[in-house]
């Protein structure tokens, strides 16, 4: 909600270039967005309590640990529950990396509370979460500086798309740094970082932490309920099973894999089927649509090229830049491109990469193609409404490279 205001902040900023006038005195009401937002969010997590508490699911809030296999402690009611089966959704927290300094600076959530919007803002962190809202405020203003660990942004992105990202960021003023080793951060909110063998200073009003979610399972005490970790989340089968403690189930973040919203709820329910019906589902995350709220947004689903390369198939890559796309032309929206990756010899879709207006939507329509086993030359041949932002699905399939 954040993002897609800021968004159409920024793209109404831009609007005299469709014709508007009358916007020179646009502004952001930052304390009404941020109360927005909560109130969204909030709502959601009611109808969900209320829904839940319709079908007779009894809801005990408190902090749950395991006192034994079967026995849970609900802390604040001083209560304790048994079960032969668990289901463990407790989600992720915020990472607070050793950094001296670290009370200076604050993690999404706190960002998202906080009411004012900063003049600069320095991101430790290079992620998913550190990029969205990197853009987010450098949209609304804020001059943001990102100081990434490794040698590049959003790792597990394209390379070609990652980059293309870069550039942008680049015109909406964020700098990026790599290869940043952060040393302290000061009271007065200066990060101390060395860049390449030099000490540099990035004075900021705000330092924002974005350096990944650790699994919540401290707490739980799962050694209780005989429950392995494997990476800081739960162990789990293809079952979402825990191999060790087989009457135990977990479901999204907690298992520290694939951090999306639509996992947890996937995984919610094939986690709780499996818990009651026995083991009869296995996950299966293939076609996995994702997408990045950057400003434009970025999505993908399937392999990059380079992960294709990797595995040794034989790869074509197609491409299309959006300022060829009739709707990107429309909207004056033309930053980005559509790029597939697909197999030479069968036109097997191996992966499809957006970056651009609506790439969050486009890219279901490559997930639904893959899904249901059409090939690039499939898809090329369909019929599409004219002009739209997904037309550019279509024509990148049909694109000459
Ligand atoms: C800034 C930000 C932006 C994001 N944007 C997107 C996005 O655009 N799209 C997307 O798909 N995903 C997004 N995500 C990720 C998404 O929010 C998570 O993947 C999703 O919420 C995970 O759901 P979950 O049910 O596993 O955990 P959660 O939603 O975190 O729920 C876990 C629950 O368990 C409770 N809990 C924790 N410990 C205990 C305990 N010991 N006892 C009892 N209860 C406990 C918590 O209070 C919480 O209510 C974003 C995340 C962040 C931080």
């Amino acid at each position: 909600m954040l993002v897609s205001t800021v968004e159409l902040y920024y793209r109404t900023k831009r609007a005299a270039s469709l014709g508007l006038t009358g916007l020179e005195g646009i502004g952001l009401d930052w304390p009404a967005i941020i109360e927005r937002n909560d109130n969204i969010v909030g709502s959601w997590s009611e109808g969900a309590d209320v829904s839940l508490e319709k079908k007779g699911i009894a809801i005990l809030r408190g902090q749950a640990r395991f006192t034994g296999p079967t026995e849970l402690e609900v802390d604040q009611l001083r209560r304790r529950v048994t079960a032969s089966r668990f289901v463990i959704a407790t989600g992720s927290s915020p990472g607070r990396p050793a950094i001296e300094g670290i009370e200076n600076t604050i993690s999404s959530d706190g960002l998202l509370n906080r009411k004012h919007l900063p003049d600069r803002m320095a991101v430790i962190g290079g992620g998913v979460i550190a990029m969205e809202l990197g853009f987010c405020l450098a949209r609304a203003g804020t001059k943001v500086t990102v100081l990434q660990k490794g040698p590049q942004v959003l790792p597990g992105v394209d390379t070609e798309i990652r980059e293309a990202l870069e550039e942008i960021a680049g015109q909406a003023g964020i700098k990026i740094h790599t290869d940043v080793k952060v040393v302290k951060v000061d009271s007065d909110r200066s990060v101390t970082a060395e860049i390449e063998g030099r000490v540099e200073r990035f004075p900021s009003d705000v330092v924002l932490v974005a350096t990944g979610r650790p699994p919540n399972v401290a707490p739980l005490q799962l050694k209780n309920a005989g429950v392995e970790l494997n990476r800081g989340g739960v162990r789990v089968n293809e079952f979402l099973q825990s191999p060790t403690a087989p009457h135990v189930f977990a479901a999204g973040d907690v298992i520290g894999a694939h951090q999306h919203t639509p996992v947890a709820w996937y995984e919610g329910q094939l986690a709780a089927h499996n818990a009651l019906k026995g083991t009869e589902r296995k996950l299966d995350l293939g076609f996995l649509p994702t997408a990045i709220f950057t400003i434009p947004a970025m999505a993908q689903v399937g392999l990059t090229e380079a992960d294709a390369r990797d595995k040794g198939l034989q790869v074509a890559v197609k491409r299309l830049a959006m300022q060829h796309n009739p709707a990107a032309g429309v909207r004056d929206e033309k930053e980005g491109l559509v790029k597939i990756v697909c197999e030479e010899k069968t036109d097997r879709l191996l992966g499809v990469h957006v970056l651009g207006a609506g790439a969050e939507d486009l890219v279901q329509i490559a997930a639904v193609a893959m899904r249901g086993g059409l090939t690039r030359a499939d898809v090329s041949a369909m019929h599409y409404v004219f002009p739209t932002l997904g037309g550019a699905i279509f024509d990148a399939m049909a694109a000459s490279a």
